[in-house]
């Protein structure tokens, strides 16, 4: 199989890290700014960052008809900590910049922001996320950066991770979401999983 082309939405943020993990398992990966550069992609996926500016670049660049338009032709799309964010339908902020940001609403999820608060700003952990590691499996290492909590999900949500029982990782079809940013540790599943899910929709795409 020729290699799947991953966009990374380069608009703002944390997105050099994933080119380099994905580009390390064997994709395509290129920043993304263009329309055109989400549409001839496999994969979308939308880093971390402040979600109010990506969110208001992705207005701006007109890319959120793009991204939509993806994710109805079925291709994988991967939101890290803001990009978590920006893919929910529901956002709440503890702090008190609230609402009103422009999001593509593609995971039926209430997040909230900046919600581990402000005295652990950043820290790393393990979690468990037996779908990736397997049960019983080396659990995953991820760092949390002014990270979001996932506080309701929809019926089509399955939850893949929690931590201190807080939900951080979620999959609704092929959309998936962390709070955390598998990016910035040594360890690549994430990065796998999430190209697995390209895999196999390269494979219900040819069937057709
Ligand atoms: N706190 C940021 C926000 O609300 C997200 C931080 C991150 O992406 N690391 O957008």
């Amino acid at each position: 199989m020729s290699k799947p082309k991953i966009a990374v939405l380069g608009l703002q943020g944390d997105f050099h890290k994933h080119i380099e993990r994905l580009a390390g398992l064997g994709a395509h990966a290129y920043a993304a700014r263009l329309p055109e550069e989400i549409s001839e992609a496999d994969g979308l996926i939308i880093p971390g960052g402040e979600s109010t500016t990506i969110g208001k670049l992705l207005v701006r660049y007109n890319l959120l008809d793009s991204i939509r338009t993806a994710s109805d032709f079925g291709k994988p799309i991967y939101g890290t900590c803001a990009g978590l964010i920006v893919l929910a339908t529901r956002i709440t902020s503890s702090t008190s910049e609230r609402g009103g940001q422009p999001t593509l609403g593609l995971l039926d999820i209430t997040v909230s922001r900046n919600a581990f608060g402000r005295q652990i700003d950043s820290f790393e952990s393990t979690i468990d996320a037996p779908i990736i590691t397997g049960v019983g499996g080396k659990p995953l290492s991820a760092v949390f950066i002014r990270a979001p909590i996932v506080e309701e999900v929809g019926n089509n949500v399955q939850v893949l991770a929690s931590y201190n029982g807080n939900i951080v990782f979620v999959r609704q079809d092929r959309i998936l979401g962390s709070s955390f940013h598998p990016e910035l540790t040594d360890d690549d599943r994430v990065h796998q999983y999430f190209l697995s899910v390209v895999d196999e929709s390269l494979v219900t795409v040819t069937q057709h």
